[in-house]
């Protein structure tokens, strides 16, 4: 992977905060590194006596984020909340507000506590492919062990304050300077310095082993199709806008990676392994829409039947969404995303395009593997999530 860092151009940027924009703004700019809103970034300073942890703030993507997407929260409140017995997400996300010293501020990420509890100035954090696809696979401890045997790894467990009660244990009793990063499974990983470019640089030089270990392993050849049969979209889109109530635009992806994806055997069991990161969820669902056959309106009927059962199945007291696909796998054809915007739409056959990569390479270290059904309901179910669909 290409580092990005100009020494030349560092130069302008003299303060913490300029640094910190600079470097997360190079990681933004792969999309292999995070996509949409994936991933984010933090600097520690002192403001006017206080320790000061700038985090970014939510609604904010690291290739565009400015000083002001970054939340300028109180290190002692964050850290305090690190050593609660139980917190959950919307307190803690209710206690990180509450301790910003600029109320005009984005919200914090909800890994800002995270990032507080990492002892050096620069926390970098994003979602690599190549980690994830290391991870997300039967052999994703081995892979990862074998890789980065100077990391912190830690097991899947849901972002928010869980993962960084979790990862508070794990650290009490290690010597922060014999480790290389942090390597969260099936999720991504933080490098950390206090050089805003050498925490960079071991972002990139963690993700080159990744994605030198899949060359070697993992190359992918896609069968070329002679001619990509015409498709005729207006009856599947007609009937999903019913289903969703809403006029709905779309993304036909025909690449050689979609059709190679959209004509593998077994097309329902190959396409349906969940996704490669768990925030995807939030945008595609945890599975597609597999056309086979002529018969779109039964083909989504049964998705419908088996998502509601999915949600009776670990449902408590939550409410159920939209129980019809957000993007489809057309059999040797390609796939078809759905959005209420075009952008919308895009997002989805972005992050379709990454699992569709990951997922090919997966299976040829040993098998494509996501979190379990639960933990996808869970991250689906967020209570954070929910409660943004009981305001509306
Ligand atoms: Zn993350």
């Amino acid at each position: 992977m290409k580092n990005l860092y100009d020494i030349q151009k560092a130069t302008n940027f003299t303060t913490d905060l300029q640094l910190r924009v600079y470097t997360s703004n190079l990681l933004g700019k792969s999309d292999e590194l995070v996509l949409h809103g994936g991933g984010n970034t933090s600097v520690k300073t002192v403001i006017d006596g206080e320790d000061i942890l700038y985090v970014k703030g939510s609604g904010w993507d690291l290739v565009s984020i400015k000083e002001e997407g970054f939340a300028p929260v109180k290190l002692s409140t964050l850290l305090n909340m690190a050593k609660l017995e139980q917190l959950s997400d919307s307190d803690m996300v209710s206690g990180q507000k509450e301790a910003m010293i600029d109320s005009s501020a984005p919200n914090p990420s909800v890994e800002a506590i995270l990032h507080a509890i990492i002892p050096y100035k620069f926390v970098d954090h994003t979602h690599s492919d190549a980690i994830v696809t290391l991870s997300n696979s039967f052999n994703g401890e081995q892979n990862i062990q074998q890789v980065f045997p100077n990391f912190l790894i830690v097991p899947y467990v849901m972002p928010g304050f869980i993962l960084a009660q979790t990862i508070y244990k794990m650290i009490q009793n290690i010597d922060f300077e014999s480790i290389d990063g942090i390597i969260l499974h099936n999720h991504g990983i933080f490098t950390f310095d206090n050089d805003a470019k050498k925490s960079y640089d071991k972002m990139i030089d963690a993700v080159t082993l990744a994605e030198q270990f899949l060359e070697k392993n993992a190359s992918i050849e896609f069968t070329q199709k002679k001619n990509s049969k015409p498709f005729d979209t207006k009856e599947i889109v007609e009937l999903l806008s019913k289903e969703k109530n809403t006029p709905l635009f779309f993304n036909l992806n025909q690449t050689p990676l979609a059709q190679h994806y959209a004509s593998q055997d077994n097309l329902k069991e190959f396409t349906t392994r969940g996704v490669l990161t768990p925030e995807h969820i939030i945008r595609t669902k945890r599975v597609p829409l597999i056309v086979e056959n002529n018969n779109i309106l039964q083909t989504i009927t049964k998705y419908k039947e088996s998502y509601i059962q999915y949600f009776k199945r670990f449902s408590s007291d939550e409410i159920c969404l939209n129980p019809s696909p957000n993007y489809a796998i057309i059999k040797n054809i390609g796939i078809i995303s759905f959005g209420k915007t075009q952008k919308e739409a895009n997002i989805i056959n972005d992050i379709a395009e990454h699992t569709m990569l990951a997922v090919l390479r997966a299976d040829k270290i040993g098998g494509y593997k996501s979190i379990s059904l639960k933990d996808s309901f869970e991250m689906e179910y967020w209570e954070l999530e929910q409660a943004k669909l009981k305001r509306v």
